[in-house]
Order: structure tokens, then sequence, then C-alpha cells
């Protein structure tokens, strides 16, 4: 039936302005436009070794299970989370990926008349949540190229426009989609400049792929500062993008408030159990870690050689300057099996965002960018 609204006017305002998060090409509708089957997706941040074998196994023997609804409070992951970050477990809140927290987040302290800051080149999802509730999206600019930590965070900046209307602020430590980190002690001096009725979230998604002396002290900060929001994701790292799951760690307070608009069942029965097992599987991380280390040294001197400029990583992925407009030498890429992520949606045009591979994937990348360089 034909409507005779626009059902677009009806929505709430910022809604109407918003677009869709666009997700990276999956492979397998790459592999059907190009009858291929062997594509590579370097495109979202995924662990190229997969999750834990131990996941698989256990998936395995769960399936009699799935009539059952998940354990609503996810009782034994957050208990395995208290003990893994040293907190008491009413300081957690699990959720469906950790996009579902940083939305709960929003639906919590921002709406019409409030405002939240982040970054130039943040997050994708932070401008998402901040104006489907209505809120103000205040961006901070990011640091110059010309800086050693080009294009990523200028804390000073973030904390210029912080004033009553604002209520949240994003910080993702490493960020995506620069890559670029914040020295542990830079990250204890904004929190000291903000006032605590600013609920500061940081993001350590990435946080297992920074060096050890790069990471923040979680516990000690939140001790002394109880504005603050940590999240964490199951997402990267852990291999278990497909699954969603990821949480967060605040003060009680906080983590009450996120639990009243937090479905019952956010996180799912399998998602809960490949979790606890992903965390324990400390050879898996190590291995993920060390083959990340070797593909960034791998990928960084193979751009350096072909004198492609690319911003300081310690995420698992690189961000490169193709100097020109990115997106047909996206496609290029894309022709001979290729997905990364190119950057236009996040105002860096002439970038492009590659995860890190195994070595196999990492140097077919590098030779499909040759070509595809050289083609476009
Ligand atoms: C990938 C990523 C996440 C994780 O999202 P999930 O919903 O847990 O998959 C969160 N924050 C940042 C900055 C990311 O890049």
């Amino acid at each position: 039936m034909e409507s005779s609204f626009n059902y677009v006017d009806l929505a709430v305002q910022g809604v109407q302005a918003l677009r869709p998060y666009e997700p990276g090409k999956p492979v397998e509708e790459l592999q059907r436009e190009l009858g291929l089957d062997d594509a590579v997706k370097l495109a979202s941040n995924e662990n190229p070794l997969g999750a834990s074998p131990r996941v698989e196994i256990m998936l395995r023997e769960s399936l009699h299970d799935l009539a059952s609804y998940p354990d609503g409070s996810g009782f034994r992951l957050k208990q395995r989370l208290a003990d893994r970050h040293d907190v008491s477990s009413d300081r957690i809140t699990l959720g469906n990926g950790s996009n579902d927290v940083l939305d709960l987040l929003a639906r919590v302290f921002l709406g019409p008349g409030r405002a939240a800051v982040f970054s130039e080149y943040a997050f994708a999802v932070y401008p998402l949540v901040t104006r489907a509730v209505c809120a103000e999206a205040r961006v901070a600019p990011a640091l110059p190229l010309s800086d050693t930590m080009a294009l990523g965070h200028d804390l000073d900046a973030f904390a210029e426009r912080i004033d009553e209307k604002v209520r949240l602020v994003f910080i993702a430590n490493p960020n995506n989609p620069t890559g670029t980190w914040l020295a542990p002690d830079a990250v204890e001096a904004f929190l000291a400049r903000v006032p605590q009725d600013v609920v500061v979230v940081l993001d350590e998604a990435y946080r297992d792929y920074l060096e050890p002396s790069q990471r923040v002290h979680s516990r000690a900060l939140l001790e002394r500062h109880p504005n603050l929001v940590l999240t964490y994701t199951f997402s990267k790292i852990f291999g278990l993008a497909g699954l969603r799951v990821g949480y967060s760690i605040a003060n009680p307070q906080i983590t009450d408030l996120l639990n009243r608009v937090r479905q019952p069942f956010n996180a799912n029965s399998l998602a809960l159990r490949a979790a606890e097992l992903a965390l324990d599987d400390a050879d898996h991380i190590e291995r993920s870690v060390a083959l990340n280390t070797e593909g960034l040294g791998m990928l960084g001197a193979a751009l350096d050689e072909r004198r492609l400029q690319r911003l300081p990583s310690q995420g698992n992925f690189v961000t490169l300057d193709i100097g020109r407009d990115a997106a047909p030498v996206f496609e290029g890429l894309l022709r001979q099996g290729v997905i990364v992520r190119p950057l236009g949606s996040y105002g860096l045009p002439n970038w492009l965002r590659v995860t890190v591979g195994t070595a196999e994937q990492n140097a077919r990348f590098v030779k499909a960018l040759d070509r595809s360089l050289a083609d476009t």
C-alpha cells in the first residue's frame, strides 16, 4: 500500500539526519560477485587466527541447549571478568558487542539539550549513538598530520569543548580508524581535568595490542575517577566478532543505570560461554599478539618502501594515505579479491585502513596494492 506519510518526517530529529553504519563488505558477497573462492577480508579488524580452538569444540557441544534463554545476568562471565580486572562484579555490564554498551551509555546520559565530545577521526558508532538520541555531537579536531601522533586525539581540544551541556566523552585508545594511542599519563592528566559530572568512556577495544607499558592501569583509574567507564570487546583479539559480546567496567551506580536500559538477554548463551573459554586461552592471545606485531612490521616496511604515508598504529590495522582519491584503489583491490576499508565516510577520502592478517594475507594485500596503484 502506498503511504501518504513521509515516515522519515515522523522520526525523531536525530534519526532523520542519520546514515546507517556501513560495515565492511562480507567476503561471501565479493566471492559471489567475482566468482572467486579465495577472497580475503582485511576490513574489520578481526583476528586472522579466528577464535580459540576451545570455542569451536564448545560450540559443537552446545547445540542441544539452544532452546533455553541465556543467563540474563551473565553471572559466570561477569565473575570471570571481575577476577581478570580485579574489580567487583557489580561494576560490569555485558553487551551484545561493546557497541551495545556504547548505545546504553548514550541512552542513559544523553538526549536533547545534551552533548557528547569525541575526536574528528573517531569510531563511527560514537556519532551514531549520540545523534540517535537527539544529542549534540561535539567534535574535537584531531592532531595535525605533522604531529608524531598524526591525526590522533588532541586531549586539550577535548577539554576545551567540555561545558555544562556535555555529559559524555568518548575516547578510543588505541583509536580506530587511526591506530594512534595515548600515553597512560596523558589519559590520567585528562581525567584529572574533567569535572566529575562528565562521564568519560575509555574504549579499550584494542588494549591487548598495545605495548604493555602503554596500557593504562584500569583499576587504579577507576578508583580515582568514579566518572570513568572502560569498555572492552571480544570481537578483536579474542576472535569472537560473530558472536557479539563486549562489556564495560564502571562504578556500581553507573552500572546499575546501564542495566536499567539493557535488553534482558542481550548477551546470548553461546557468546557467554565462548567468552569464558576465550579468556582462558592465554596461548591463543599470545600467538595473536605476536602475529600482529610481525604483520605490523611487515606492512609498515612495505609501505615505507613504496613511500606511502601511514599513521602510527598500535592497533591490529594500518591506515595509509594513497595521496589521491582512494576509492579507485579500493575498487582495484576488490577486483583482486582483497577487501580493505575505505575511509571516505570518516572524512578521509584519500586513506585506506587495512587489517593486519596472516603473513600470506599481508603479502597478498601488498601485491594487490601494487597492481591496483599501477592500474588506477
Ligand atoms: C571494533 C571496535 C569495537 C568493538 O565493537 P563490538 O561491538 O564489540 O564488535 C569497539 N570500539 C572500537 C573503537 C572498535 O574499533
